[in-house]
């Protein structure tokens, strides 16, 4: 299903003539030497294309540092004054968006905690009715692909048309890689569902480890996304907030110089024949793979036919067991992972039970028709 959103092109209200899309700046605003002097040396690699600072923090926990607050944006204002950088911050009430705008802000976004309630992003709606601003709209911490898409649509009604999405990941419980599980499939499912839909992604609150964000930003321009949102402070050691996922802008500098743009759309004649030649190839294994499954699915039936006859159990653990080690080695021999063959071979089996249930079932109901009709 496809989403009509009215959305101006990203290419006409954030132009910097910069490739690639980065928007940089500390996760908070500290004090105003932090902050504008961050801000210069951003300004300097000239990769940046706008400046970002947390002013109002939203915290997990109190007493943790909650943002500078208003003051910060005066800060923001000579920070943008010195370097020419358009600035972004994150607005989560109704005052702050209007203050954020009294000071001149260029861009805001609403947060992943705020897209999470429909209540704050219809406030947020509210203030900005009638308002020409570009806004950016986090997805929300949890993978609720609908509550992203409310959250737009509620900024998009108030009359916002310069918009975008900001990916930056998913809570999940437990230890994982990331501090926000990526999840890239919710995003791809929002650019499937809202094509015109700009997509910045923000590898600082995916991975929550400096270390890790070059990958993660190349992962997302590989994945034809517009733009990144990366931290960074003139010396992450001493960061006030999100200390282990901040870079100086030295080093993002290196990061933006490494990264590889590949083109959405092919232009050469060549490469396109030779992607075309390749495309068909793998068109056809999909028909293939989906043909056995199918075959699979039919034999998988005949044994639940044969189970209920015989009256044994649909799950036979020990027979399940010996399949997954067979083709678990055998995958491993033509170089497939094993994690990945395995979850591939869940599903299918998965799918084998829920239609063996119904075979079984089927008799049951006719069973208790049988019993109800007595
Ligand atoms: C931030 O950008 O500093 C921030 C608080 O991000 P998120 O809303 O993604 O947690
Ligand atoms: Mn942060």
């Amino acid at each position: 299903m496809k989403l009509n959103l009215n959305i101006q092109p990203l290419n006409t209200w954030i132009t910097s003539g910069k490739e690639p899309l980065v928007i940089a700046g500390p996760c908070s605003a500290e004090t105003e030497d932090q902050l504008v002097a961050t801000a210069q040396l951003l300004a300097k690699t000239g990769k940046i294309t706008a400046l970002r600072a947390g002013i109002w923090k939203p915290r997990t926990r109190p007493g943790e540092f909650e943002g500078i607050g208003s003051i910060g944006l005066e800060w923001l204002k000579r920070a943008k004054e010195e370097t020419g950088l358009p600035t972004a911050v994150e607005v989560a009430t109704a005052k702050h968006v209007e203050e954020a705008l009294a000071a001149g802000v260029d861009i805001l976004w609403v947060g992943a905690r705020s897209t999470a309630n429909p209540f704050t992003v219809q406030e947020i709606a509210d203030a900005l009715q009638g308002v020409d601003v570009p806004v950016m709209v986090k997805n929300p911490v949890n993978p609720d692909l609908s509550l992203w898409i409310g959250a737009l649509e509620r900024i998009n009604n108030a009359g916002i048309t310069k918009l975008a999405a900001i990916h930056r990941g998913f809570s999940s419980y437990g230890n994982t890689t990331f501090r926000n599980d990526p999840m890239w499939d919710l995003a791809i499912s929002l650019k499937t569902q809202v094509p015109d839909l700009p997509i910045i992604n923000d590898p600082s609150h995916i991975t929550g480890n400096r270390d890790l964000i070059g990958y993660i930003a190349q992962k997302a321009f590989d994945l034809d996304m517009q733009g990144v949102m990366i931290e960074s402070h003139i010396d992450p050691s001493v960061a006030w907030t999100d200390a282990k996922q901040q870079v100086t802008p030295a080093a993002l500098s290196d990061i933006i110089d490494n990264l590889t743009l590949r083109k959405a759309e092919v232009k050469s004649a060549a490469v396109s024949d030779k992607l075309a030649e390749l495309r068909a190839k793998i068109d056809k294994i999909d028909d293939l793979i989906i043909q056995k499954v199918a075959e699979r699915m039919n034999i998988a039936e005949q044994i639940g036919k044969y189970k209920k006859d015989n009256n044994i159990t649909i799950l036979q653990v020990n027979r399940w067991e010996e399949i997954l080690k067979k083709t678990t080695d055998y995958g491993k021999a033509l170089k497939l992972d094993a994690e990945f063959t395995e979850k591939l071979l869940e599903l299918v089996h998965t799918e084998s039970i829920r239609r063996q249930g119904i075979i079984l079932n089927e008799g049951q109901e006719q069973v208790e028709e049988k019993l109800t009709q007595a």
